[in-house]
């Protein structure tokens, strides 16, 4: 987006608004506090399109003290960057010299004071300590059975937070259709964001994406992959007047069904700022928590925020020792 507004400086999709400085209620949700302040249905209407969607969930699910703690927040830099050798470079350069068994799924942890063995469904490992760092939506659905069970508090911090259902559409075209300039939209239709991750590549890909979560997700799941994948296009081909639209290629990124994942990511209801400590808490310090949504607030829900939280993890079992 800031390359986007260097290089347009008519470039107008993103609104901001400055909020006063009212403290929310400690249960209060977005819509409820925004409303509060007095944002117009345009405004919420926006605000839903843009900050909501990409937060993971509908207004009503997103605590405003999160929320805040967020948008006010100075320490997680301001720009972004692409990497250009991918994704993938970042944990190839973090996984040097560690011994690390992919397809190997976590069934199990027995625990004790004295130690913990973790149950896989290839081998069992015996660890004097287990960082445990699977999304919040396996912790939810018990992929991991504890032995003992997690206690209570931990079960309960589990259960208070919530993984938002978070989709991707993804269409390839073989003839560019919008002006070169149009990197980026906001619909008042479902899917609500729309961006062209070829934009600024030159590779003459004519990709479109769509991202959504919360009620938009939820709805085009619904009318399963065949029928999200059209009733998307349909809001592609309404956005850019091209009732004719087709494209050579499609796809469906639904991570909600993904059993390693089952969810985009954390998101804090209302009332809920406090889990996020909890889920973070060693258990009789052998069990250790990192991951996106053991984050600290302003960082959740991000991969700088996985990856401080694994710092954290990291220091607690050396102090553990
Ligand atoms: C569409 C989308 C867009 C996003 N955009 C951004 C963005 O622009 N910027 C940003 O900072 N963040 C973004 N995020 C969020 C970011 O991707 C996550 O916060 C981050 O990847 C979380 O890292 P993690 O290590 O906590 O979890 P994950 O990366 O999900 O890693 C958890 C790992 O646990 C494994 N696992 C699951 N179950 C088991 C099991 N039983 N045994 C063993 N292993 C298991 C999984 O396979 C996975 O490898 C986005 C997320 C989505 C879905």
């Amino acid at each position: 987006m800031a390359e986007a507004r260097r290089l347009y400086p008519d470039f107008d999709i993103t609104r901001s608004w400055a909020l006063p400085d009212v403290p929310p209620l400690p249960d209060e949700d977005l819509g409820r506090y925004l409303t509060r302040l007095g944002f117009s249905e345009a405004q919420l209407q926006y605000t839903r399109r843009s900050y909501g969607n990409a937060t993971g969930e509908a207004l009503p699910f997103i605590s405003a003290e999160a929320a805040l703690a967020e948008m006010r927040d100075t320490t997680g830099g301001q720009g972004d960057y692409r990497i250009l050798d991918g994704y993938d470079s970042v944990y190839t350069h973090l996984a040097r010299g560690l011994d690390i068994r992919l397809n190997t799924p976590v069934t199990r942890i027995e625990w004790s004071p004295d130690g913990a063995r973790i149950i896989t469904e290839q081998a069992s490992f015996e660890a004097e300590a287990v960082v445990i760092t699977v999304p919040l939506g396996a912790l939810q659905a018990g992929v991991i059975e504890f032995a003992p069970a997690l206690p209570e508090s931990k079960q309960q911090a589990i259960r208070s937070l919530k993984m938002g259902p978070g989709i991707k559409l993804v269409y390839r075209f073989a003839e560019p259709f919008a002006a070169p300039e149009t990197m980026a939209l906001y619909s008042a239709l479902n899917p609500p964001m729309w961006w062209t991750p070829a934009f600024g590549h030159g590779t003459g890909e004519v990709v479109w994406t769509a991202f959504c979560t919360g009620d938009w997700a939820r709805e085009l799941l619904a009318q399963g992959e065949e029928g999200a994948l059209m009733k998307a296009l349909d809001t592609l081909r309404t956005e850019f007047s091209r009732p004719d639209l087709r494209p050579v290629d499609m796809h469906l990124v639904n991570w909600p069904a993904d059993p390693y994942v089952m969810g985009g990511y954390s998101v804090t209801p209302p009332g809920q700022v406090a889990a996020r400590a909890e889920l973070a808490r060693p258990v009789a310090n052998r069990l250790f928590w990192a991951g996106e949504a053991t984050a600290s607030l302003p960082h959740v829900a991000t991969v700088h925020g996985a990856y401080l939280s694994g710092e954290r993890a990291a220091q607690e079992v050396l102090a553990a020792r």
